[in-house]
C-alpha cells in the first residue's frame, strides 16, 4: 500500500488498481453530520449525500451504535433462517407503505438487485407481456435493469440485451398510445421522479393515469422508488403524494442511511407471485443491514424528520431561485434538481468542489442535491453561500449565459 497521506499518488493507485470506470474526485477519509474530510484535511459540505443515501448524514450516533451493537450480536445467517431484525423491517416497510395484511417484502442488497427482483415479478405475472420503462429512466447496471435503462452509452456495449422490454416517452400521451396499441403489457416500471435524468418529475396526473391503464389492461404498475423512497421527498414514498396504490415498489439508497440494503415491497395480488425456489439472495435481509434500517426508520419518526425534509427543501429552493445561472428548481423534499440557464453543470459542480461543496451534475444543465434529512439553518446557509460563490464564478467566466431561454 502506498502512502496516500502526503501526496496525490492515490490518483495513480486508483488508476492502476481500480476498474477503469471513471475518475474519482477526492480521497475521503472521515465524515460527521453533513460534512466530510479528505486525507489532506480539506472539509466539504456534502449535499449529495452519497447520491441520496446518507439520509442521517455521516457517522450519526444511531447508525454507529446500531452497527456496533448488531455486529457484536449477529450479522449474517443466510436465508435458511429468519431473524427478529428482518421480520421487524418487513413489518415496518409494509406499515409505512400501507400494503395492509397482504403485502410482502423481499430484502436485497442494492437498488439494482431490488429492480432485478421486480423484473422477475413482472415475468411471473405475465411471461409473454412486455416490460415497459420510460425514456430517461435509470434502473441499474445489471443486465436486466440495464435493459430498462434506455441510454445508449450504458446499453450499447452490452447488446444483445434482455428481450421483452421497450421504452416510451415520459408523457401521458405516450402512455395512452402504449395501451391503445394492443400489445400485451406485463408491467410498467417508472420512477416517480427521474433522478439520473436531472431530477425530472413525471407530468402531473401521470401516475393516476398509469394506475388506471395498467389496472384495465391487467399489467403491473411497478414504481422504482430507489431514490425517491424512504422519506427523501418528504413522504415515506413518493407515490403517497399521488393518491394511488402501485403493485410493487423498489427501495434502496436511503433505506439504511449508508448501509447496503435494497427491498421489493408488493401490494395485493402481486404478493402471491413468487413461490419457493423462484428467487433469493445470500446477503439480502441480513440482521445487520435490517437492524440499521429499523433504527434509521425509528430515528426519522422520533425526530419528525419528514417534516424537516419538506421545510428544508422549500427553504433551499427559495434560496437558490434568483442566484446567477439558475433557471428554476424541481423535485420534491430534499431531492432537488437545479436547472441552469446554460449547459454549464459540469463547470458549476467543479467550482463547487473547489470551494468545498459536494453536489453533482446528472445532466449538462442540471445540478442535483440530496442532502441529509437532518440539515438545519446552518447547513442551508453554508450551502447557499458556497453554491452562490460557485455560480457567480462560472457565470462571470461565461458572461453571455445569464438570460433564460
Ligand atoms: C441508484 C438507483 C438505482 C440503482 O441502485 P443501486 O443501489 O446503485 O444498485 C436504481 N434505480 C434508481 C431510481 C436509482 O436512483
Amino acid at each position: 500500500m502506498s502512502d496516500v497521506q502526503n501526496n496525490d499518488s492515490w490518483q495513480d493507485d486508483a488508476s492502476r488498481d481500480l476498474m477503469s470506470l471513471g475518475g474519482r474526485l477526492a480521497l475521503l477519509e472521515r465524515g460527521e453530520g453533513s460534512h466530510v474530510w479528505d486525507v489532506d484535511g480539506n472539509r466539504y459540505l456534502d449535499f449529495l449525500g452519497g447520491i441520496a443515501v446518507n439520509s442521517l448524514g455521516h457517522a450519526h450516533p444511531v447508525f454507529v451504535e446500531t452497527v456496533s451493537r448488531q455486529a457484536a450480536t449477529l450479522s449474517h445467517v443466510s436465508n435458511y433462517f429468519a431473524t427478529p431484525q428482518q421480520l421487524e423491517l418487513a413489518a415496518r416497510l409494509k406499515q409505512l407503505a400501507g400494503t395492509g395484511e397482504s403485502g410482502r417484502v423481499f430484502l436485497a442488497n442494492s437498488g439494482t438487485e431490488a429492480n432485478e427482483t421486480a423484473i422477475k415479478l413482472a415475468r411471473l405475472h405475465d411471461a409473454d407481456g412486455l416490460i415497459v420503462s420510460l425514456d430517461g429512466a435509470f434502473h441499474g447496471r445489471s443486465t436486466g435493469a440495464l435493459a430498462l435503462t434506455p441510454k445508449p452509452a450504458y446499453q450499447d456495449p452490452f447488446r444483445p440485451l434482455m428481450p421483452g422490454v421497450k421504452s416510451i416517452a415520459p408523457t401521458i400521451e405516450a402512455l395512452e398510445q402504449l395501451f391503445a396499441g394492443g400489445e400485451r403489457i406485463a408491467a410498467l416500471v417508472v420512477e416517480p421522479i427521474q433522478g439520473e435524468a436531472g431530477v425530472l418529475p413525471l407530468p402531473d396526473g401521470y401516475l393516476a393515469r398509469a394506475r388506471e391503464l395498467t389496472t384495465t389492461h391487467g399489467a403491473l404498475l411497478i414504481l422504482d422508488e430507489v431514490q425517491t423512497g424512504m422519506g427523501r421527498t418528504g413522504h415515506w414514498f413518493a407515490f403517497q403524494a399521488e393518491g394511488i396504490v402501485p403493485d410493487a415498489i423498489t427501495l434502496a439508497k436511503g433505506i439504511a442511511a449508508g448501509f447496503p440494503l435494497g427491498a421489493l415491497v408488493t401490494f395485493g395480488a402481486a404478493s402471491e407471485l413468487f413461490y419457493p425456489g423462484t428467487h433469493n439472495s445470500t446477503f439480502g435481509g441480513n440482521p445487520l443491514a435490517s437492524a440499521v434500517a429499523n433504527a434509521v426508520i425509528q430515528e426519522i419518526q422520533d425526530r419528525d424528520l419528514l417534516a424537516n425534509v419538506t421545510t428544508r427543501g422549500a427553504q433551499l429552493r427559495a434560496g437558490v431561485e434568483g442566484l446567477p445561472l439558475v433557471a428554476d428548481t424541481r423535485g420534491a423534499g430534499l431531492l432537488i434538481g437545479i436547472r441552469l440557464t446554460a449547459p454549464l453543470a459540469a463547470e458549476v459542480r467543479a467550482a463547487a468542489h473547489e470551494r468545498g461543496l459536494i453536489v453533482n451534475a446528472p445532466t449538462a444543465d442540471a445540478i442535483r442535491i440530496a442532502p441529509a434529512y437532518t440539515i438545519g439553518n446552518a447547513e442551508v446557509a453554508e450551502f447557499l453561500d458556497l453554491f452562490g460563490q460557485a455560480l457567480a464564478a462560472v457565470s462571470s467566466a461565461h458572461p453571455n449565459q445569464e438570460t433564460p431561454e
